[in-house]
């Protein structure tokens, strides 16, 4: 019997009333999958329940960081404890020095962090401080890559070499767009272009080490240590944005499943548990230049706030107990194994990437190491599939160009029953 979804298609028609598209962000008003949102009434482990009663194993994960699955009762005893004793005092507090204790020991290259709300803060303020720090005015990404809504970020992924970028939403200021430089993601050679054209101004290279947000993107043999080369060799930061790749695809990150430390790291997702927390950090040398040290103003009436320090310090701990990445590295592998499997049985073509908990399966049969490449797929399949596992009860992103993200919650069982479901929606298409 096909699924109900009245009371969320009401409460979407209620919510337009009063929020600006009906959503708090763009993605989730499921608009490019041709359905109405659904509303979640509440989670635990690896499932979410929505206001008609459906269920579903979920790998969506509030956009990655429930690296422990929904309310797990040591993040909400955590969170639960500090809310008794005061939801913020902005002043500092001791928790926040502990999950930065944890956050640096764990990544080699941070030697010290600042706490901030989100990962857009994060990224933004990174940029800010490469900027000061090395008195040069541009910056360099990759197409394809998100690095949060700030104005210089939020540049169009032009192809082609040293590409000037262009405003990509109106409200950025054309001055803005033309010191962010974008090329392909994993495109070594478009970089080295980029940078015999203006590595005498390029503060940074902002880099998804492993990208999440065209798909999930890995990359390719020497294209990060190439990238820190050629930041050593023109005197430029690297910067690494493990938004979504901190504490997500290694015990310690991204870098150091690659064994590369870049100068600058922005963090979000998984070091806050769930709660709104973002942070980036470094080199002291180079942290000493935010104020109240140095110069570079960053400043925030709620970071480090308590209840979200807690829940993030209690979700680290928890990944810090013996087994947990690797039973996630595991559970993963078997998922991606055998979605593939499934698609070679039914016939439609697919490229599928996994690193770690991160993994996409990408209608289309080319391999995908770039946006460009991630572009080849499929859209309209990939929604009739979304409609499809959500109608087994499967919660995916709404979007080809997300990754489907495991938790140490997803139980052996859970996995198999949704390669199951997984198999019937790619027969069916
Ligand atoms: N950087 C990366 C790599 C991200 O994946 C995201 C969010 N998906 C951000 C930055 C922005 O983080 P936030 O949504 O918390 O502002």
């Amino acid at each position: 019997m096909a699924r109900s979804y009245e009371k969320s298609a009401a409460s979407f028609e209620e919510a337009k009333r009063y929020i600006a598209g009906g959503v708090n962000s763009p993605v989730r008003a499921f608009k490019n999958v041709d359905l109405s949102p659904v509303f979640i009434e509440r989670g635990k482990g690896s499932r979410i329940f929505d206001q008609d009663g459906n269920k579903y194993i979920d790998y969506i994960c509030s956009w990655g960081p429930l690296i422990l699955g929904h309310a797990h009762p040591a993040v909400v005893e955590a969170v639960q404890q500090a809310a008794a004793m005061g939801t913020s005092f902005g002043t500092p507090t001791e928790i926040e020095t502990k999950l930065a204790r944890l956050v640096t020991e764990r990544v080699p290259s941070l030697d010290v962090v600042r706490m901030v709300n989100s990962g857009t803060e994060a990224t933004m303020s990174a940029l800010r401080l490469a900027r000061a720090y090395t008195k040069r005015n541009k910056i360099l990404k990759f197409e394809g890559c998100y690095h949060g809504h700030s104005d210089s970020l939020l540049i169009k992924a032009g192809s082609g070499v040293a590409t000037l970028g262009l405003p990509d939403s109106p409200g950025v200021l054309e001055n803005t767009g033309q010191h962010t430089l974008t090329v392909p993601y994993n495109d070594l050679d478009s970089a080295r272009v980029a940078f015999q054209k203006f590595g005498h101004d390029i503060a940074g290279v902002i880099v998804e080490p492993v990208a999440g947000n065209m798909g999930v993107v890995p990359p390719e043999p020497g294209f990060l240590e190439g990238l820190r080369r050629l930041t050593h060799h023109y005197g430029s930061l690297l910067i690494f944005d493990e938004v979504m790749t901190g504490f997500r695809v290694d015990y310690h990150s991204a870098q150091g499943r690659y064994g590369i430390d870049p100068d600058l790291t922005t963090l979000g997702k998984v070091i806050g548990g769930g709660m709104p927390v973002g942070a980036y950090g470094g080199r002291r040398e180079i942290m000493e230049w935010v104020a109240p040290e140095g110069p570079v103003y960053q400043a925030g009436t709620l970071s480090g706030n308590p209840l979200a320090m807690a829940a993030g310090y209690a979700t680290l701990s928890e990944m810090g107990k013996p087994g947990a990445y690797e039973q996630l590295e595991e559970r993963a592998a078997r998922l991606a194994e055998g979605m593939a499997q499934n698609a070679e049985e039914a016939g439609i073509p697919h490229h599928i990437n996994r690193v770690g908990s991160m993994i996409c399966l990408f209608f289309t049969g080319e391999k995908v190491t770039s946006f460009e490449q991630a572009q080849t797929a499929d859209t309209e399949r990939f929604a009739r599939y979304f409609r499809n596992m959500m109608e087994q009860g499967i919660s995916i992103a709404p979007s080809q160009f997300e990754g489907m993200f495991v938790s140490t919650a997803h139980s052996e069982e859970d996995i198999d029953r949704t390669l199951e479901a997984n198999r019937r929606a790619l027969q069916e298409l």
